[in-house]
């Protein structure tokens, strides 16, 4: 049994989640280490709170407090235009004051927002090819989790 906890960014605080549940039931993007019969509990689910990060000092506490050995910065961290720009900051801060491992991910990035992003070229000015190995290493994952194609979720 693994427990974490999941940070959403603010840009997208009402979101139902359903792309970061259906990676953890099918070990997909950066689930894919998890063994499959290995419980993932998830202990909260919380949106940052806003720039640079209203709930940065209270949330990942707050999880680790209900068994978080893990927090997941889920993959809208990189979806969005542009990435966060705090991204560095939350992982430092839950590390080193929090004492939470950081994976940054949930979902593999879905084939529009690889698009979008290989277009406007923001991805690449703002170096972040590092933090997308694991959002990206299953190049099927990026159809399977892309919403805005017709056959999504048809078979
Ligand atoms: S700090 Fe980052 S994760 Fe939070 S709302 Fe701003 S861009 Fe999103």
């Amino acid at each position: 049994m693994v427990k974490i906890g999941i940070m959403i960014c603010d840009r997208n605080r009402t979101c139902t989640g359903n792309k970061c549940f259906k990676s953890i039931i099918d070990r997909d993007g950066a689930f894919a280490e998890y063994e499959e019969n290995e419980p993932i509990e998830v202990v909260g689910w919380m949106a940052c709170g806003g720039c640079p990060g209203e709930r940065l000092e209270s949330a990942p506490a707050d999880m680790k407090k209900f068994g978080a050995e893990v927090i997941h910065l889920a993959s809208c961290y990189l979806a969005g235009y542009p990435i966060c720009p705090y991204l560095e900051d939350h992982k430092n801060y839950i590390e080193k004051v929090v004492g939470l491992r950081i994976k940054v991910g949930t979902h593999p990035m879905p084939r529009n927002y690889l698009n979008t992003h290989d277009h406007i070229g923001d991805w690449k000015r703002d170096g972040a090819a590092k933090w997308l190995t694991e959002v990206t290493r299953d190049t099927g994952g990026a159809d399977k989790y892309d919403s805005t194609n017709p056959n999504f979720l048809k078979k």
